[in-house]
């Protein structure tokens, strides 16, 4: 069911296999979309390394970097897990399963926009509450009153990483959502705002090269991409000597 790539599990398993998992078990957790940068990120941050380590915590191979680093470890997780893709299937199974969401991130722009398309795309589906995501992460009894208040079964967080895990991290106790997911620049999809890659590419595996396409100052985060292979590597080869 995982795949161990240096300290963390990577879960190996389908997405619907993860999609059936979340609507039938006891508990929480929370969804980390596992790409090079938030996993080389997670190295040198010791609270995220800590959110990343719990036992609550599914991490999902969310880029081709983390498919291949699970080859070098020799331990290949299934398929590639886009978070986009899951928080879509999710929403979906919401509607269908009459479970309530709460979107937290993003402009208030965004957020309105994101909202409106999410309920013209599944009717059905019940959002409990709503907050955009600019506020400060340590002060915001406020907003953490509305999402207890709001009862919604999931929570999807839109504030890029690490703000995002960060703040799922802290509150992980004090709030009752049975999923909690950090789904970076999700809403500005649902938003309309920006495009995801052709399905062209997101089959190739070259999603990655889109959005640096799409917006250049992304480039120097490409680096994470082979600074994360290489200490996979190099731990591979350290453990195998
Ligand atoms: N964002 C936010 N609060 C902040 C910073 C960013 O809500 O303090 C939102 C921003 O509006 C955008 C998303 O977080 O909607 C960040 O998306 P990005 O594509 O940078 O995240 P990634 O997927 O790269 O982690």
């Amino acid at each position: 069911m995982w795949s161990r790539i240096l300290n963390y599990n990577i879960y190996a398993l389908s997405k619907k296999e993860l999609l059936n998992k979340l609507f039938e078990m006891d508990g929480k957790v929370i969804i980390i979309s596992g790409n090079p940068e938030i996993l080389y990120n997670g190295l040198c941050n010791r609270d995220l390394n800590e959110c990343f380590i719990k036992p609550y915590s599914i991490i999902i191979p969310d880029g081709i970097g983390v498919v291949l680093a699970s080859r070098i470890v020799k331990q290949p997780v299934s398929e590639k897990i886009p978070g986009i893709e899951v928080m879509q299937s999710m929403l979906k199974e919401c509607a269908k399963r009459k479970r309530t969401v709460y979107l937290l991130g993003a402009t208030m722009k965004v957020l309105k926009d994101c909202a409106e398309n999410i309920k013209r795309d599944y009717p059905e589906l019940e959002i409990s509450g709503k907050h955009h995501g600019y506020f400060n992460i340590d002060e915001c009894s406020e907003i953490i009153e509305d999402i207890i208040k709001s009862k919604a079964d999931i929570l999807f967080v839109a504030m890029g990483c690490p703000r995002q895990e960060l703040f799922i991290h802290k509150y992980f106790q004090n709030l009752p959502c049975k999923v909690l997911m950090g789904v970076g620049g999700s809403f500005d999809v649902f938003a309309g705002k920006i495009n995801r890659a052709p399905k062209w590419m997101i089959k190739l595996g070259l999603e990655w090269l889109y959005r640096v396409y799409k917006e250049p100052v992304r480039l120097f985060r490409l680096i994470y991409i082979p600074k994360f292979l290489i200490r996979v590597a190099h731990s591979a080869y350290i453990m195998k000597k």
